[in-house]
């Protein structure tokens, strides 16, 4: 960006807020300063995969190799299995030229090799913002202990409660799934010696568990996913008992192995399955929404993260276009423009993949079940995997130049 001094603001220090930070730098030029209401960089101790796509856009940024020795490449294609486990069909797991593959990591892992690639001085911890609202050219954040400070633009990376969404003039409504997720880690020394090191999702009546590994494969991921109207009545998480899940999974007839994995849970946690309907715009001039807070979607395709990285190299490849702040606006324009539509998709076949794990409305025939999910597996190695943001932005901006 020819303004390399603009003064732009990043709300929410996560995955999502950070990725964008280190892609304003490395792309644009631009030091971002990010605010997180937290004290540290917290994430919850349990999984995420970073997709080929997701890989793609960290080997722009120059982090894949640290994401790699830090997680683990599973040793070849996913399965889908039914309740008794008989496999129903492999699952894409690296994009078409075979480059870059899924990689399984531990969120506190992922989090620490993001914060540490941004300087610490951009970074302002325990600092929540109360809200965001246009000011003349700029924008003027107001923080909850009272100050206010003035910048050039803002991004909204603040999640699905995002305050940043109400100054671009969306609903802050989310939805709950009717789900929850029981999520944790299981030492791989826990499990028998053959246990397949691939990401694999038991798809029973109702319920799932998908695991994976990660850390070198020392560790395996779960995520069990029941219906349940908790949420609905207090917090979204919290600790629970491990009795819990396994009674959970004990109302229906399982592969053994099902059994075999939960047993050996030491500690878990539930979370509540959230996402938002789409909304119709990301931007509002110098404002742009990022991640959760533009697109959240409930976990089933394994996208959220990979589309806020997605996000992120596009953004900063449209603000380095921009010659001065006067630009910004337009800049987040072109953003909006080229990722909306693609976020929007997945986020709403998110929820159209819980209900196939899940076996629920149309899929309670479970023969369309697993034709869908066959013939999705190689459209989505295409259109999820071989996704390339920063040569769709390239693309995008020969189109907006002949506009
Ligand atoms: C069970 C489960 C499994 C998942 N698995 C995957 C997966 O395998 N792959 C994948 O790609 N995605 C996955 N996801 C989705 C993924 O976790 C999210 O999409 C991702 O974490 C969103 O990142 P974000 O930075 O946009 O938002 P968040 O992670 O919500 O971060 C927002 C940050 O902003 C801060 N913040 C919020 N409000 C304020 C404020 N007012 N002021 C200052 N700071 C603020 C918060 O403290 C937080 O740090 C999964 C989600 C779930 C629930």
């Amino acid at each position: 960006m020819a303004g390399k001094a603009a003064r732009i603001a990043i709300i929410g220090g996560g995955l999502g807020g950070l990725a964008a930070a280190i892609a304003l730098k490395k792309i644009a030029g631009v030091q971002a300063t990010v605010f997180e209401q937290s004290h540290k960089h917290d994430e919850v101790g349990a999984g995420v995969t970073i997709a080929p796509n997701g890989a793609r856009v960290l080997d722009t940024l120059g982090l894949l190799e640290a994401m790699q020795r830090a997680g683990a490449i599973p040793d070849g294609h996913g399965a889908y299995l039914d309740a008794m486990g008989n496999v129903v069909t492999d699952a894409a797991w690296e994009d078409s030229a075979k480059h870059y593959q899924n990689i399984g990591i531990y969120r506190p892992d992922m989090i620490d090799i993001l914060a540490q690639a941004v300087d610490p001085e951009a970074i302002r911890l325990n600092q929540r913002v109360k809200s965001v609202e246009m000011a003349g050219a700029g924008v003027r954040v107001h923080h909850e202990n009272g100050e206010q400070e003035d910048f050039d633009a803002v991004i909204g990376a603040d999640g699905i409660r995002s305050v940043v969404r109400k100054a671009v003039g969306q609903p802050t409504r989310f939805v709950y799934s009717g789900f929850i997720a029981y999520r944790g880690v299981i030492d791989a020394s826990d499990l028998p010696r053959d246990w397949n090191r691939i990401s694999q999702t038991w798809m029973g009546n109702d319920r799932h568990l998908m695991t994976y590994p990660l850390q070198q494969h020392k560790l395996y991921n779960y995520v069990a996913c029941i219906p349940s109207d908790r949420p609905l009545k207090g917090p979204w998480s919290g600790p629970a008992d491990i009795a819990e899940v396994q009674a959970e999974f004990a109302r229906q007839k399982w592969d053994p192995r099902v059994h075999q994995f939960l047993a050996q849970i030491k500690e878990t946690f539930w979370w509540g399955l959230f996402d938002t309907d789409p909304i119709t715009n990301w931007s509002r001039g110098p404002i742009a929404l990022l991640g959760d807070a533009a697109h959240c979607m409930v976990p089933h395709q394994g996208q959220g993260v990979n589309q806020a990285f997605e996000d992120s190299i596009t953004l900063a490849f449209f603000l380095k276009q921009a010659e001065s702040v006067s630009e910004i606006p337009e800049a987040f324009r072109r953003y909006t423009a080229v990722r909306m539509q693609r976020a929007t998709i997945l986020q709403v076949g998110s929820r159209r993949a819980g209900a196939m794990f899940d076996s629920q409305f149309q899929f309670t025939n479970t023969h369309k079940r697993d034709v869908d999910i066959t013939s999705g597996r190689d459209f989505r190695r295409a259109a999820v995997f071989d996704y390339d943001a920063l040569k769709v932005a390239e693309k995008a901006l020969e189109r907006f130049k002949r506009i």
